[in-house]
């Protein structure tokens, strides 16, 4: 049976680990963070789980090692990595995002996404969850999925008004998964706006790969949680009802998950309210909101900010 996965897509400072922590909630969902990073800060820099415990102590993680590969230590990090620089990583996107690359290229595609595989079917049989979410958030990794058609991907693409995200990465946000402390990097607001446009634009490759993706807002998932992903839910087709467990329409009690890697906000749990991050409104110099808005213009409008 194909493994049934759903990627958040889109780009940082998103709102995509908001989505994530929230989806943790469903019963039949296992969250796993951003996947992407597990070789690099998982296996490679034993970086924190999100349950608190190292990645090669995290008994969850070690589990579905065991079960995907025979053990971690039988994957070779260097293959997974020489794949990923091959064909997950922006450059490669107009070949990879092609309907039909050339063979070689797709045959790494396929390898790569082979390893993505495993792990999810490895954590979905573990969890006894039969859907498997995968918060990466890059395009060119959900199109590298794309290529391995044992696995049924789909997209929740969540998008934020590219002033908030820009304003968002001139703060600093330190990283306490980290063994040095060290901060999430931050970018001039020309820099960002660029990506957030170049990030949102490729996710359309995804869904020219075949795979479906739906959109939603980051400022109507925080007004409207239960609603903005029951919608979402039930236009990718998922199996069963889109709910969440809210105790009221802005706050839910998230709980501790394994999230591998992703945005600080992984470790949080409790009850917790939703309310829209909206500091750029009053912050943000004009200069560079004029600069951000110019920049992303039509993207913005497309998505409805303007
Ligand atoms: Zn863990």
């Amino acid at each position: 049976m194909r493994t049934c996965v759903l990627y958040i897509g889109g780009t940082s400072r998103s709102g995509s680990t908001l989505l994530e922590c929230l989806l943790a909630r469903r019963d039949d969902v296992v969250a796993l963070g951003e996947v992407a990073h597990l070789w690099r800060r998982g296996l490679l820099d034993n970086e924190l789980c999100a349950c608190g415990q190292h990645f090669w102590r995290c008994p969850f993680w070690q589990s579905v090692g065991d079960r995907a590969f025979g053990g971690w230590s039988a994957v070779d990090v260097d293959r997974v990595l020489w794949l990923r620089r091959s064909v997950d990583r922006q450059r490669r996107l107009l070949i990879t995002g092609r309907r039909h690359p050339p063979s070689s290229l797709a045959a790494a595609a396929r390898e790569y996404a082979s390893f993505y595989r495993r792990i999810y079917e490895a954590a979905s049989a573990i969890a006894t969850a039969p859907v498997v979410l995968d918060s990466s958030k890059v395009p060119p990794t959900a199109v590298a999925l794309t290529h391995d058609k044992a696995i049924n991907l789909h997209v929740m693409h969540i998008v934020r008004d590219s002033r908030g995200v820009a304003y968002s990465w001139t703060k600093t946000v330190t990283r306490p998964e980290s063994a040095t402390r060290e901060s999430m990097p931050r970018f001039g607001v020309g820099l960002s706006a660029a990506q957030w446009a170049a990030h949102n634009l490729e996710v359309r490759l995804i869904a020219h790969r075949g795979a479906p993706v739906v959109r939603l807002r980051y400022e109507d998932l925080v007004d409207d949680a239960n609603a903005t992903v029951r919608e979402a839910w039930s236009a990718l087709g998922l199996p069963g009802e889109g709910g969440l467990p809210m105790s009221d329409p802005r706050t839910i009690e998230l709980r501790p998950t394994h999230s591998v890697a992703g945005n600080p906000m992984r470790f949080r749990h409790g009850v917790t309210k939703l309310a829209p991050d909206l500091e750029w409104r009053s912050r943000m110099p004009t200069r560079e909101r004029r600069l951000v808005t110019a920049m992303t213009f039509p993207l913005l409008r497309h998505y409805g900010y303007l």
